[in-house]
């Protein structure tokens, strides 16, 4: 079997495109939905990730103010630009882009930007409601990946889901998700996989849906995966030959019914998702 590709790059332009519409509606009602993004250092990973947010605002007609400090900035300037933001009308969603450099508490800074403007859905009242069910915003990724299957027509309702990464960012908020008791996207038995999972592979050759977020090329192989899984490799490797998921792509795709590439599977939905977030912020506003 050769799998069906899991094209995000296509699905996110669908988001996009329906996220145009109620800007329009916005727009009538004189609000522009508005989002900030902090860069602090010379990351040039998180140069080029910004760059993209900004530029998929711009694409949609999203307000965006971008905001650049030097690595020399102190965390008390952060936490200032952040409380100005928090009270900016203009602003419905802030984002601090990550990794922030050592000098910086991450939680501290992440824990200042006002819930209802925490567009990554990273501040623990965010993260709390989520596990509870009942989500003001979900985070990006995850909430992307849940697009993809629920867009694929990729049934999650009983099905056996391993999800390999146990990470805050993704691995758990994506298992949290897909035991939820909603039927659409979610109501999966989950296990979670981390290097202190004992025989990962007789976890993931169970797996009807396998989301690998392990940040490692290759963790998973085609001996460790099921006839017929579905695939969703959130990896993200820079490697001399281009970028590369966490899968063998090659001959994984060979077992799978279905699988997403990279670049241009969950990457273009992080940034849909987050455009989403903006949105609904701007719409509770106009509420
Ligand atoms: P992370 O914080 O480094 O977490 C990686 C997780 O994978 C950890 O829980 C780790 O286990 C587990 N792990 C690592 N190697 C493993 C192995 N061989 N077997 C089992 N578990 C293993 O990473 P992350 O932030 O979740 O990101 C994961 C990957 O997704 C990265 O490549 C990242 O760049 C990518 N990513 C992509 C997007 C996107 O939009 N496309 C968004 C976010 C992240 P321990 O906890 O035991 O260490």
């Amino acid at each position: 079997m050769s799998a069906t590709l899991i094209k995000g790059s296509e699905i996110s332009k669908k988001i996009k495109e329906e996220l145009k519409v109620e800007i329009a509606n916005l727009k009538e009602n004189n609000i522009i939905p508005g989002l900030a993004t902090i860069l602090v250092g010379e990351d040039e990973a998180s140069k080029v990730y910004v760059g993209v947010k900004e530029k998929t605002c711009k694409e949609l007609g999203i307000y965006s103010e971008r905001i650049n400090l030097s690595a020399a900035t102190t965390e008390t300037e952060l936490l200032a630009i952040i409380e100005r933001l928090n009270k900016d009308p203009k602003i419905h969603g802030i984002l601090v882009q990550l990794p922030l450099p050592k000098n910086f508490d991450e939680t501290k800074v992440l824990y200042a930007i006002e819930p209802g403007k925490d567009v990554d859905a990273f501040h623990p009242v965010n993260v709390g409601k989520l596990m509870l069910g009942a989500p003001d915003y979900l985070p990006c990724t995850p909430h992307g990946i849940q697009q993809l299957l629920i867009r694929s027509g990729i049934e999650t309702d009983g099905a056996e889901v391993v999800v390999v990464g146990r990470s805050n960012i993704v691995g758990k908020p994506i298992a949290n998700m897909l035991i939820q008791r909603s039927k659409k996207g979610a109501n999966a038995t989950v296990t979670i996989c981390h290097t202190g999972t004992r025989d990962i592979a007789s976890h993931t050759r169970r797996a009807d849906i396998l989301i690998v977020a392990a940040g490692k090329p290759k963790t998973i192989t085609a001996d460790m995966v099921k006839e017929g899984v579905v695939v969703i490799d959130v990896g993200v490797n820079r490697l001399e030959t281009g970028l590369a998921g966490d899968v063998d792509f090659e001959t994984v795709k060979e077992k799978a019914s279905a699988i997403t590439p990279v670049p241009g599977g969950v990457g273009p939905m992080t940034i849909a998702m987050l455009m989403y977030n903006t949105v609904q912020s701007a719409k509770k506003q106009a509420r």
